[in-house]
C-alpha cells in the first residue's frame, strides 16, 4: 500500500459517520469513487450505491461507512454531559478517551470516581470543560453524537493502529479496487458503502433489497484469534492474509462462493485464510436472506481490539483482500 493510501486511510477514520449521522463520511467516499464509476446514488437509508457495469451477474460488495460512537442524552447545570453508546461499546474502551462532536466540540471522558473499578458505561460522564452548564447548552444538544479523536499511527512491520478501522479499511479496499478494475467488470458490480451496521446491519438490508444481487460479498474487519487470552473460537491470525468468511454470528456463507474465492485466490497466489468469526455479525447476514436469498460470502481484514481506539490491521492483508477483490471484478462468475 503507498503513502497516499495510508494518508487517505487517515482521512477516512477521521471523518464524522456514527451511525445513522453518516453524511461527512459519504461524501468523502462519494468524492473519491465517481471518477471510477458508471452511475453512484444515495437510497434513503443513506447507503451510496457505486454501480460499475459488466456483463456477468450481478455482484453486490458492501463494506459499512458508519462507526460505532456515543450519543448526548443530557446536559446538566454544571456543563457535564451524559450519553449513550450507539453499536457494541464497553466502558472499558471509552474511560478516559477524548472525543470529538461533529461541530468540533472536543470532550473527555470520565467514570465517576465511586463506581471504580467495576464501571458501566452509565457511570461515565462527558467533560466539554466548559464553566457552566448555559455553555454546554450552547455546544451541544441531546442527540449529537461524537466519535474517538485518536490518530491512526504506523506500527511495526507493516501495521496500522487507531479508532474506526472497523470498518474504514473495509471502505478503503473497496476504493481502491474501484480505481483498479478493469473496466469493463467481468460482472456486473454494486459496490455499496452501507450505513447503521453498526446497530444492527439496518443499511444492507435494503440496499440488497433493491439492487437484488445474484452473488453478495461483505468486506469487514473479523476479529483474530492471536492474542494473548484468545478463546480459540475463531481461526484468523494477522498478517496471514485476506479472511475468507465461512460464518459468522449472522451468516452462514454459500460453500460455492467460499470455493470460488478460495479458488481465485490460489489461482493469482493471493494470501487468504479461513475466516470463523463466533462473535459478531456483518452485511452478509442481511444480504444472504434478502428476497428469495442471495449466494453471499464475505473477504474480511483481520482487526485486533475492535471498537477500541486501538484497532490494529495488518496493511499487507489489506492489499490481500484489495486484489481478492479486483479479482471478483476480472474473473467471471457463473450465472446463478
Ligand atoms: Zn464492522
Amino acid at each position: 500500500m503507498t503513502s497516499n493510501a495510508f494518508t487517505f486511510l487517515q482521512k477516512l477514520t477521521r471523518a464524522h459517520g456514527v451511525s445513522g449521522n453518516e453524511n461527512e463520511i459519504r461524501t468523502l467516499i462519494r468524492s473519491k469513487a465517481e471518477p471510477y464509476a458508471d452511475e453512484v446514488w444515495q437510497d434513503v437509508l443513506g447507503n451510496l450505491i457505486v454501480h460499475i457495469k459488466g456483463e456477468g451477474p450481478k455482484v453486490m460488495l458492501s463494506a459499512h461507512m458508519d462507526s460505532t460512537g456515543i450519543i448526548a442524552t443530557h446536559v446538566d447545570d454544571d456543563g457535564f454531559v451524559s450519553f449513550a453508546t450507539v453499536g457494541g461499546l464497553s466502558a472499558i474502551d471509552l474511560v478516559q478517551q477524548t472525543f470529538r462532536f461533529q461541530n468540533g466540540t472536543n470532550a473527555i471522558c470520565v467514570a465517576r470516581e465511586e463506581k471504580l473499578p467495576n464501571i458501566k458505561t452509565k457511570d461515565l460522564y462527558l467533560d466539554l470543560g466548559v464553566r457552566d452548564g448555559k455553555h454546554a447548552r450552547e455546544l451541544i444538544r441531546p442527540g449529537d453524537t461524537a466519535v474517538y479523536t485518536n490518530h491512526l499511527r504506523q506500527m511495526a512491520d507493516n501495521t496500522v493502529s487507531g479508532c474506526y478501522l472497523d470498518d474504514r479499511v473495509g471502505c478503503l479496499a473497496l476504493l481502491i479496487a474501484i480505481r483498479r478494475i478493469q473496466k469493463p467488470a467481468k460482472n456486473d458490480l454494486y459496490f455499496v458503502f452501507t450505513t447503521q451496521e453498526e446497530v444492527g446491519t439496518r443499511g444492507a438490508k435494503p440496499a440488497a433489497f433493491s439492487i437484488d444481487p445474484d452473488y453478495g460479498i461483505a468486506v469487514d474487519v473479523t476479529v483474530p484469534d492471536d492474542q494473548p487470552g484468545s478463546l480459540h473460537e475463531g481461526t484468523v491470525k494477522l498478517g496471514k492474509g485476506a479472511g475468507i468468511k465461512v460464518l459468522d454470528s449472522s451468516v452462514i456463507c454459500s460453500n460455492k462462493l467460499v470455493t470460488f474465492l478460495r479458488d481465485v485466490a490460489e489461482k493469482r497466489r493471493i494470501p487468504a485464510q479461513t475466516d470463523i468469526m463466533l462473535d459478531g455479525g456483518t452485511d452478509a447476514g442481511p444480504i444472504r436472506t434478502t428476497r428469495g436469498g442471495v449466494v453471499t460470502g464475505g473477504i474480511s481484514i483481520p482487526c485486533r481490539n475492535t471498537h477500541a481506539a486501538v484497532e490494529l490491521v495488518d496493511l499487507d492483508d489489506v492489499d490481500a483482500c484489495i486484489d481478492l477483490i479486483v479479482a471478483l471484478g476480472e474473473e467471471a462468475l457463473p450465472q446463478v
